[in-house]
Order: C-alpha cells, then sequence, then structure tokens
C-alpha cells in the first residue's frame, strides 16, 4: 500500500497532513476510562480514526525503561511505553499511525512528553510515526489536525456529562442489587450523549434524567462500606494503567471510591493564570481566556450541583469553597503539577467526612510528592481523623505492596468506624 508523502515543517519536525488524516489511526492513551471514551466518539465522529489504548501489564513498563530515562516521571514512562507497545504490537501499520497526546503547556514535565515519545521513536526506527499534540495553548499545530468548533464544545460539555456520570458511577457501583447494571447505564449514556452530540443547551434536562435513571437502579444500602478518597496526580489518579486498577481494587474490598471530577481541575487551570497574573502582572491577554474558562466550568460545576440537590447522592463541592479550605494550608501561587489542589482536595475529603484517603505519587514527581504526600502531616495535625496513605507508583513498585499498604488503611478506617 502507497505510504503518505512525508512532509516537514521549518524546524525538522513530521507534520501530521490532510492525506494523513483520512488514512491513519491516531492512537491515544486511555487517562480517564468513561471521558476518553467520549472523546475518543468525538473524534471518530468528526472524520478522525482515534483508537483509545487499553493495554495493560508489565511488558508497557518495560517498553517505557526501555525507551525513556529511567529519572523521567512515571506517567511519562507509561504513556511511551503504552505508545512504543502498541506500535510494536503488529496490530497497527506503522506508515498509517499516528500518536497524540494531550499537552497542557503549563511548566510541567507533562509539556515535554511530545519531545520524549519523539525520541523514543527515533531510538526505535519509527521516526516516520507522526505525533500529534492536544492542546488549547496553540503548541505545535498540524495541517490535518485542526479542533473546529464543534468539536470543540462537544469536548467541553463531554467533560461535564463525563464528570456527572462518573460520580454517579462510583456512588452507585458498590451498591447495586444486579452486578454491572450501573456500568450498563454509563455506557447507555455515553451512546445517546454521542448521538445529541453533547448538546450545550439541553444539559439541565440531560443531567437531570441522568440522575434519575440511576437513582432507578435496584440497590441496596451498606452503611459499613468504607468511604475512600483517591487523590494525586492526574494521570496516576485516574488511569487504571497508571494505579494499577486502584478503584477496580478497592471496590473489591467493599469500598465506596470517591474521586474528584476533571472539572475542578480544569477550574484550577483557569484560576492559577489569575493569580499568576495579580502577582507577577503576566499577560492581561491571558487573564481573560483564564477568566472565561474559569467562569464557564463553574457554571457547569453548579450545573451539576443543582441536578444533585435534593438526592442520595453527594454533589462535588464548589470551586471557590475548596479553594478558601486549602488557604490555610498553602499559598495559592502552588500551580505545579497539580498545585494546591492536591492539597484541597485532601482538605475538602476530610472536611466532608471521607477521612481514609490513597493519595497517589508517581515516581518523579517533585512538584506533587510537595503538594500531596508532603502536606499530609499538616493535614493531620488540624484533622487527626485523617487517615491518608501515600503510595508510590513507580517501575519497580508491585502490587501486592501498594495493595498491602492500602489494606492497612483500610483496617485503621474499620477500627476508626469501630470507635
Ligand atoms: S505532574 Fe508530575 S507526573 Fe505529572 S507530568 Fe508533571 S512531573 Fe510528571
Amino acid at each position: 500500500m502507497r505510504m503518505a508523502e512525508l512532509v516537514y515543517n521549518e524546524q525538522g519536525r513530521l507534520l501530521f497532513t490532510e492525506e494523513m488524516r483520512r488514512e491513519y489511526t491516531i492512537l491515544i492513551p486511555n487517562m480517564l476510562p468513561i471521558h476518553f471514551t467520549m472523546l475518543e466518539r468525538i473524534f471518530n465522529n468528526h472524520g478522525y480514526k482515534v483508537k483509545l489504548l487499553t493495554s495493560m501489564g508489565r511488558k508497557i513498563i518495560d517498553e517505557g525503561l526501555e525507551n525513556v530515562h529511567n529519572d523521567t516521571c512515571y506517567p511519562a514512562l507509561l504513556c511511551i511505553g503504552q505508545f512504543m507497545d502498541a506500535l510494536k504490537s503488529g496490530e497497527y501499520d506503522i506508515n498509517k499511525t499516528a500518536l497524540m497526546m494531550i499537552q497542557t503547556g503549563g511548566g510541567c514535565r507533562a509539556s515535554n512528553y511530545i519531545h520524549l515519545i519523539r525520541k523514543a521513536l527515533k531510538r526505535c526506527g519509527m521516526e516516520q510515526v507522526p505525533v500529534i499534540s492536544l492542546n488549547l495553548a496553540g503548541l505545535e499545530k498540524n495541517p490535518g489536525f485542526k479542533l473546529t468548533a464543534s468539536m470543540l464544545s462537544q469536548f467541553i460539555t463531554g467533560i461535564c456529562y463525563a464528570d456527572l456520570l462518573m460520580l454517579l458511577a462510583n456512588q452507585v457501583r458498590p451498591y447495586e442489587n444486579n452486578k454491572g447494571e450501573c456500568d450498563r447505564l454509563v455506557n447507555k449514556w455515553i451512546d445517546h450523549l454521542v448521538e445529541i452530540k453533547f448538546s450545550y443547551t439541553a444539559f439541565d434536562r440531560i443531567s437531570s434524567r441522568i440522575v434519575e435513571d440511576f437513582k432507578k437502579i435496584p440497590y441496596t444500602p451498606d452503611p459499613d462500606k468504607v468511604k475512600v478518597g483517591i487523590v494525586g496526580e492526574i494521570f496516576i489518579k485516574y488511569s487504571p494503567l497508571g494505579n494499577n486498577e486502584l478503584q477496580k481494587f478497592l471496590e473489591s474490598e467493599g469500598c465506596e471510591v470517591c474521586c474528584p471530577g476533571l472539572i475542578d481541575f480544569l477550574i484550577f487551570m483557569g484560576d492559577h493564570q489569575i493569580v499568576e497574573t495579580s502577582i507577577y502582572h503576566t499577560k492581561y491577554k491571558k487573564y481573560i481566556a483564564s477568566a472565561t474558562v474559569k467562569g464557564f466550568f463553574k457554571m457547569m460545576q453548579n450545573k451539576i450541583i443543582k441536578a444533585l440537590e435534593g438526592t442520595r447522592f453527594r454533589p462535588p463541592a464548589r470551586f471557590e469553597e475548596t479553594k478558601k479550605n486549602v488557604l490555610p494550608f498553602l499559598s495559592p501561587a502552588n500551580k505545579m503539577g497539580e498545585g494546591w489542589l492536591l492539597t484541597a482536595e485532601m482538605v475538602e475529603l476530610v472536611e466532608n467526612g471521607i477521612s481514609n484517603i490513597v493519595c497517589a505519587q508517581p515516581f518523579g514527581c517533585l512538584p506533587n510528592h510537595i503538594v500531596g504526600k508532603g502536606m499530609i502531616r499538616k493535614i493531620r495535625a488540624v484533622h487527626p481523623q485523617a487517615n491518608i496513605v501515600a503510595i508510590d507508583y513507580d517501575p519497580g513498585a508491585t502490587k501486592v505492596n501498594q495493595e498491602n499498604r492500602i489494606k492497612l488503611m483500610l483496617s485503621s478506617a474499620k477500627a476508626n468506624a469501630g470507635k
């Protein structure tokens, strides 16, 4: 089969062309199962052939270790390992495959993943594979890839619907009478949302219908179930590959998982640019864009809270409250990695009665060690009931070891509940 013409820009970067758009499969790592399934469907409805990578296992870590320097942070190592594993698997024609990576454009290493991927491709003799950056900061443009207004609006409302579905599923799955019913409902709603193009104008009405559907799932209340919060670096917190299927493990141990939504992170991204402008007097143009992003997602968060009001489901906390509660612990100028938001999520969970928390810490992530593990003692000084365990995720850590430490935390949780 004829290979697409390889076109490079002035800096020598291989571009993803219009011809490639028609013929190539684009691989993307799965960070958040519900959110990224929607992302994949939106891309495919807009003429791309996107495939979400859901592979797991030791081979991915080994590929990562082989292809990036061993002091690279663990999420980068996993994403690159997963890409390389897929390209070498024989499942994809490497002359018809591209890779896509999300870039935040912030000061953290996440902004450099893309260069590490290209380095790994070169090392493995697969330089013909183009790498696409998915970002809103205007980084690395490609003639064959454009975020159209329709795609962007579906992504944005898709995130809000996905947050609502994740929040409800986490609160229903552990109590459902018929195993699998909750997950089937999530999939049914994803199909419907794709059909109605993630309607923004119908958001209030659709959210209420989603909540009503979850209410109808037959369940058995269980006051003995331990509620466990998951916080940490964004990839490790959400990705089953990154955290060795932490949620599945906790649910198998009889817990209900409480995981903050992605909306908080997006409001946080908007907020820190506002804080930066006020402290360092940086570009005012960026301030306006950030204030718009922050305002929009705060409004959507309020809509979700409203849809859950008066039901048995726990709504997400309002962003401003989350921020206010963290101020006694650290400055809102902490913005690298998850910044102050990571500490804030722990404080918020504890203050709302969810004092058992797993703080997922990836190897090589200095920012999140400071605002995660580094803050636990300070939180405990104010909230002695906080039962937080920091779990390290790195290429050498075994799943058994991680799970044993979590079991220890759960036994203290049960003992505390008994008291
Ligand atoms: S936040 Fe930590 S793990 Fe995530 S990209 Fe930055 S350094 Fe790596």
